[in-house]
């Protein structure tokens, strides 16, 4: 496959040798959603998925040289930064990607610790440091353990970190105990307002408005019972909804409509089969018409081709 016509992403991360995390799982995660992923090395890491012996930190100003070669013949739109060796060189990476990709989407997903329990952050201080760098990004992945040690619910400096405004914050549910992985996702809305919306791994994107809430959730200490809580006080009809149920009660998710042809209606004309993408709507002449919901990709395109009103979306 030609990359020069994929989406291009850049990681800047370590090298896990077992692939488990890094630089090589991020490259296989980009290559899976179509992305052609580059790399920037932060760290020569010695481990395999049991232990983790050494992290190696590659000095500074070979990362940069690093991405300043990239530079040279691509302009990525999308930056991802994983582990780096303290809030110095982080501010220094971020810093560089500004002044060489300035239109870069800049996300940071904070690695304190390896899987294997090697900590490569401990102190408070080190915390503090990392969190007033959170705005210099557009968008923090952690998970509950990083979420906690950053103190981004407790921290001191919480009053003037504005998450969701200064940038957005996606709390990863991952490294949960229940059957369940819920992110939630804190964001600026398009006029400003503050959002919140669950993803989960089932229903890869819940963006239902109904689910929207105020990020006043993130200035506690949340844990993952607090998390649950939140769910079921303010939206937990609306969740068990798309993810049971799969039906959207405010109609607002459009992947969550079932598009259906009134057989009473349809008179078999065929326009709306003619008009449908993917062949999902089947049927005689002069005889009612029905769409293979298997099929139906939910594009909407029959909705106002049929002279009969006879598709309805429910
Ligand atoms: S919604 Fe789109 S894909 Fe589904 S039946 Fe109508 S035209 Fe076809
Ligand atoms: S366009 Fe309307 S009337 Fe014609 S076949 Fe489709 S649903 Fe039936």
């Amino acid at each position: 496959m030609k990359h020069e016509n994929l989406t291009l992403a850049l990681t800047i991360a370590g090298f896990d040798g077992s692939a488990g995390a890094g630089l090589l799982a991020d490259v296989k995660a980009m290559e899976f959603f179509g992305v052609y992923g580059q790399a920037v090395c932060t760290a020569l890491t010695v481990q395999n998925e049991n232990e983790f012996v050494s992290p190696n930190w590659v000095a500074v100003e070979q990362i940069e040289k690093q991405l300043e070669v990239l530079a040279k013949v691509r302009d990525f739109k999308a930056v991802k930064i994983g582990l780096v060796e303290n809030a110095f060189v982080l501010r220094k990476i971020i810093r560089k990607i500004r002044e060489l990709f300035p239109r870069a989407f800049l996300v940071w997903d904070p690695i304190v610790a390896s899987s294997s329990g090697f900590a490569f952050f401990k102190s408070q201080e080190e915390a503090d440091e990392l969190l007033s760098i959170l705005p210099e990004l557009d968008l923090v992945t952690p998970n509950q353990n990083e979420f906690n040690f950053l103190g981004i619910g407790v921290s001191a400096s919480r009053d003037e970190l504005n998450v969701g405004k200064d940038f957005s914050l996606l709390l990863k549910g991952g490294h949960g105990s229940g059957e369940e992985s819920v992110d939630i996702l804190f964001y600026k809305g398009e006029n400003g307002e503050d959002k919140c919306i669950l993803i989960d791994f089932e229903y890869a994107a819940m963006q239902c408005p109904a689910a929207d809430i105020a990020y006043f959730c993130v200035f506690s200490d949340l844990n993952e019972s607090e998390v649950d809580a939140i769910i079921k006080k303010y939206f937990e009809d609306e969740y068990r909804a798309h993810i049971y149920d799969k039906k959207c009660p405010a109609g607002a998710c459009q992947k969550l409509k079932t598009i259906v042809i009134d057989e009473e209606l349809c008179k078999g004309c065929s326009k709306c089969a003619r008009n449908c993408p993917v062949n999902a709507i089947k049927g005689e002449i002069k005889k009612p018409y029905k769409i293979d919901q298997s099929l139906c990709i939910k594009c909407g395109a029959c909705l106002s081709s049929c002279p009969f009103k006879a598709i309805k979306e429910v």
